[in-house]
């Protein structure tokens, strides 16, 4: 089935097995005699019952939006622990990450716009609430950027290194970030500077 009758031209869809023109398939170079095995009007049949269906779907969302979201919710509140146990994992945060990411850029727009209406729109709200969240948990968050300094230096991240240049070189960090190699070369430079220091310590302490 499926094969070209080479005197008529002519060959069985796949799919309502009626035998047509080669015209009638569309043309695809990866199928056998480059053209698909269903006919182009079974086709255009399944990608119309495609649309159809995500019609559907999205109208029976639009009714039952409501509802949808309450047992949404509760089923949520039901397996709370369970799932940000399972969201704490590092592949689940990297995966959410990404697919973020894409959400983002495929809606950048929709998105940008409702972030700032919402900026806006609560303003007040929003400061108070940072401000809050400073006072309460101030310990905390001193200990945690103190943390990432240490982190930061430690690693020669991009950030510890332009603090670096910036405060030897007095360069602002507009211009350093214009000028990545700047970053590279200074980073290349603290490790010789720390390897050097080390060598030293090392042979201080044998003699
Ligand atoms: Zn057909």
């Amino acid at each position: 089935m499926g094969a070209l009758n080479l005197n008529t031209m002519k060959r069985v869809c796949k799919k309502c097995g009626v035998e047509k023109e080669i015209e009638e398939f569309v043309k695809n170079k990866a199928c056998p005699f480059e053209r698909e095995r269903t006919c182009k009007e079974c086709r255009n049949k399944r990608e119309r019952a495609r649309d159809n269906i995500s019609e559907k779907h999205k109208e029976y969302y639009k009714l039952n939006k409501d509802h949808i979201k309450i047992s949404n919710k509760k089923r949520y509140e039901l397996n709370k622990e369970s799932i940000s146990l399972s969201r704490r994992t590092k592949e689940y945060r990297a995966k959410a990450k990404i697919w973020k990411r894409k959400e983002y850029i495929k809606n950048k727009e929709r998105i940008d716009n409702r972030n700032k209406v919402y900026a806006l729109e609560n303003k007040d709200k929003i400061s108070k609430h940072a401000q809050e969240y400073w006072e309460n948990n101030k310990v905390m968050l001193h200990a945690k950027q103190k943390l990432q300094n240490q982190k930061n230096r430690d690693e020669l991240r991009d950030t510890y290194v332009k603090d670096q240049i910036r405060r030897v070189f007095s360069i602002p960090t507009k211009t350093i970030y214009e000028y990545p190699d700047l970053i590279e070369n200074y980073r290349q430079q603290i490790k010789v500077k720390r390897l050097l220091k080390t060598k030293k310590d090392e042979s201080n302490e044998t003699s």
